[in-house]
């Protein structure tokens, strides 16, 4: 691999930015083009469900970079146009503008698009999803008038927006497939104390609750639930989960799952193209497992790990994964992944509003949620990293010096 060689990003989110800043400062002085889909310049997402619908945070301060410092990475950007096609063969990408752009190397970060409800009325005015910076916008413009919020899906987006609109004053309603909140991510213990929460700001909580449709009311919608009820609401916001933009890749013959395969170079099953951030189905060494995270952690340390690749200095992929959700005055800081505990330690009394779940495969230690408890999350972190565990008692007691665990040096 050459520092001359003609790279294509697809997708300008935090992944393909982070990528072509490394190249550039790592000594890359070949072409560098990144294509996006979106009209927006680069933006971080994670604002979009929090400060950015508050009015807190206006879209000139989501961009990840100001277009001043862009311009300063020569990168050509192609924003506002879509690849539609990957020619493997040719080395070379369609654009949807009927462009072709020649690569030597291809990198994917198509990252994901939101899950659509899958019922009717689901495409109704006031029922909006929350993914990009419009679909933000689009909340953000009706929920000033709105009076009645439902929001459909209890994982990190529903109940951040949630969260908002109650400090907004809003009534909240959250409505929950499953028996709990995030369940896909944390113990039930950590659902638990979430739970409490927003009840106790007020927000009313539906679990095991399906929505069989939306139907405009007058100037409301009512939202049918499977136990008979309907609520009434001025607007519903849905956040069910993601799915990964793959299909550019399928279609192009790439070995794909659940996410774009790559091993722990960000390398594809073709040696011209790499995959990073959320649609990457990687493999970390230090986790010893293969699998898809969407977090701004793995797209900044993935495009880094793919930077070395193209750059001819491999590294293999090895960090701690962390994640984090903002929700009233609780800060949820996770570290590592829990997939495969068979059991959980508390750390602390949810009661006191800080502590920490510790989640253990045997005695070994593969992650642990923190709520307000940062010094926890910091070394949690090094711990992981370091592949020291902390002995279940030890985790158990708050007292216990999670410091004293680290190796010297
Ligand atoms: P997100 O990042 O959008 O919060 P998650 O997958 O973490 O994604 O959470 C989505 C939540 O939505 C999950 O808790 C899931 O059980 C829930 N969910 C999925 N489908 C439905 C549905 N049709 N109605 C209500 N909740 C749903």
């Amino acid at each position: 691999m050459s520092v001359t060689h003609r790279i294509v990003v697809v997708g300008a989110g935090q992944a393909g930015l982070q990528l072509c800043e490394t190249l550039r400062r790592s000594g890359h002085t070949g072409p560098l083009v990144l294509v996006g889909d979106e009209p927006h310049l680069p933006y971080q997402r994670p604002p979009l469900s929090k400060k950015f619908l508050t009015g807190e945070l206006d879209a000139v301060r989501l961009a990840l970079r100001p277009a001043e410092q862009l311009a300063k990475l020569d990168v050509a950007l192609k924003l506002g146009t879509a690849v539609l096609a990957i020619h493997r063969d040719a080395h070379e990408v369609a654009l949807a503008d009927g462009e072709r752009l020649g690569y030597d190397r291809l990198v994917l970060a198509t990252g994901t698009r939101v899950r659509r409800l899958p019922a009717p009325g689901a495409a109704l005015d006031g029922v909006c999803h929350l993914r990009g910076l419009d679909d933000a916008q689009a909340i953000r413009d009706r929920l000033g008038a709105a009076r009645r919020l439902v929001v459909i899906g209890g994982g990190f987006i529903g109940l951040e927006v949630a969260a908002v609109a109650r400090g907004l004053g809003k009534d909240v309603t959250i409505v929950e497939a499953q028996n709990r909140l995030m369940p896909r991510v944390v113990a039930p213990l950590v659902s638990e104390h979430y739970a409490r929460v927003h009840a106790g700001h007020g927000v009313h909580i539906h679990l095991n609750t399906q929505v069989e449709g939306i139907v405009r009311a007058g100037e409301a919608l009512a939202v049918a639930l499977d136990d008979g009820a309907s609520l009434p609401a001025d607007l519903v916001v849905v956040g069910i989960g993601v799915v990964p933009n793959v299909e550019l890749a399928r279609e192009a013959g790439l070995h794909c799952e659940n996410g774009i395969v790559v091993d722990e170079y960000a390398q594809s099953s073709d040696p011209a193209v790499l995959a990073i951030g959320d649609v990457a189905w990687h493999r970390n060494v230090l986790l010893g497992t293969s699998h898809r995270l969407e977090s701004v952690q793995h797209a900044v340390d993935q495009a880094k790990n793919a930077a070395a690749t193209l750059l001819g200095k491999p590294v293999p992929y090895a960090p701690v994964p962390w994640f984090w959700s903002d929700q009233y005055d609780l800060k949820l800081q996770m570290a590592g992944i829990n997939r495969g505990h068979d059991s959980v330690v508390l750390r602390g009394t949810p009661d006191s509003g800080a502590f920490s779940v510790c989640y253990y495969e045997g005695t070994r230690l593969l992650a642990m949620d923190s709520i307000n408890q940062p010094l926890d999350h910091m070394l949690a972190r090094k711990l992981l990293a370091a592949g020291v565990t902390v002995p279940p008692t030890a985790a158990a007691d708050p007292e216990f010096e999670l410091k004293t665990l680290l190796p010297a040096g």
